[in-house]
């Protein structure tokens, strides 16, 4: 499989395939039943690994206690971000292009590095900066990068929650093509538990969550996490090709473009990340370039463009 090609999600996952070529996997795969407890900590970080594995020839290994990344979420929103830059290309090429240096910027990477590991597996030309305040996903970071021989091409850096989100200087950059980021999305302990317990929804979620308080909650939420990163562009402006990040509400990516045209930025793009059976998330991405993205509509319209501004 040409891992620069690779397209979105959008079929739910075959089990079966997977086990059958992950032995692991294959090891707490329920027979005859195709039901995985997702409930089960022990399953969710056994399926991520095989598709990793099976998928992206990646390894990976994570601490109990931090978020375990469901890969079709995480690699749709990587596949949108290549197609808004292949689509903004100066040489006006929509395809991957091999010769285009490309930088981009893992804003809380996560005890996984999961967007990292993605983007450099499936771009081998680019190269990767990636940051995390909290020291355990830090150091499990490094460590997974190391393990799949992609740390060479990563610049990490440990950072201060009073540090920039986009530390250029620290990392030692003039300027990236990209930043990529899955903010904390709670506001606070009290909001996290509601959402988690199912509040205000007609069913509990699907998966457990494993994930520690730095990882889910912060001051303002998503929407306060996304509003730094606003006030840091219109600071660094042309040095960052194109702002994006992850949000979880469609009203609170509708309040961050409000907050960009109320600016005067007229270049943004809004996705919606939707993948059988998970949650919908939303990912706003703007610039202070000149190069517009195509409408881009990715599979069968699960990562989608919705409009641009
Ligand atoms: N990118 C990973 C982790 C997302 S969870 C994934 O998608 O699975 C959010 C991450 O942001 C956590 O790892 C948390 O430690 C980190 N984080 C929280 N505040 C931060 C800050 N001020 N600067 C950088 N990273 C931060």
């Amino acid at each position: 499989m040409d891992l620069t090609q690779l397209p979105p999600y959008t079929d739910t996952i075959d089990f079966q395939a997977l086990a059958n070529t992950n032995p692991d996997f294959n090891q707490i795969y329920p027979q005859p039943s195709t039901h995985l407890n997702f409930q089960d900590p022990v399953v969710l970080q056994a399926l991520t690994r095989a598709i990793l594995n099976s998928h992206f020839n990646l390894t990976l290994n994570l601490p109990p206690d931090r978020l375990c990344p469901p890969i079709p979420n995480r690699w749709n929103y990587i596949a949108w971000i290549q197609a808004l830059l292949d689509s903004t290309s100066p040489t006006y090429s929509t395809a991957y292009d091999p010769h285009r240096p490309i930088t981009g910027l893992d804003i809380g990477t996560g005890a996984s590095a999961i967007y990292t590991l993605l983007c450099l597996r499936s771009r081998p030309t680019w190269t990767m900066c990636a940051t995390d305040v909290d020291k355990k996903s830090f150091d499990s970071a490094v460590r997974n990068l190391t393990v799949n021989g992609l740390v060479t091409r990563t610049r990490m850096l440990q950072t201060l929650p009073s540090d920039p989100l986009i530390p250029l200087r620290g990392l030692g950059v003039e300027r990236l093509d990209f930043t990529v980021c899955n903010p904390p999305f709670f506001g606070s302990d009290a909001e996290m538990a509601g959402s988690l317990a199912g509040e205000g929804k007609s069913s509990v979620p699907s998966a457990v969550c494993t994930g520690a308080p730095v990882e889910m909650v912060c001051e303002g939420g998503d929407l306060g996490f996304v509003a730094r990163i606003v006030e840091e562009s219109f600071m660094l402006r042309e040095r960052v090709g194109w702002y994006s990040s992850l949000l979880g509400k469609l009203s609170s990516a509708k309040t961050i473009v409000e907050m960009l045209k109320g600016k005067g930025v007229a270049n943004w793009a809004v996705g919606c990340v939707e993948t059988r059976g998970a949650t919908k998330r939303w990912i706003v991405a703007w610039s202070f370039g000149d190069l517009r993205p195509r409408n881009v509509s990715l599979g069968k319209d699960i990562v989608r463009t919705l409009c641009i501004g």
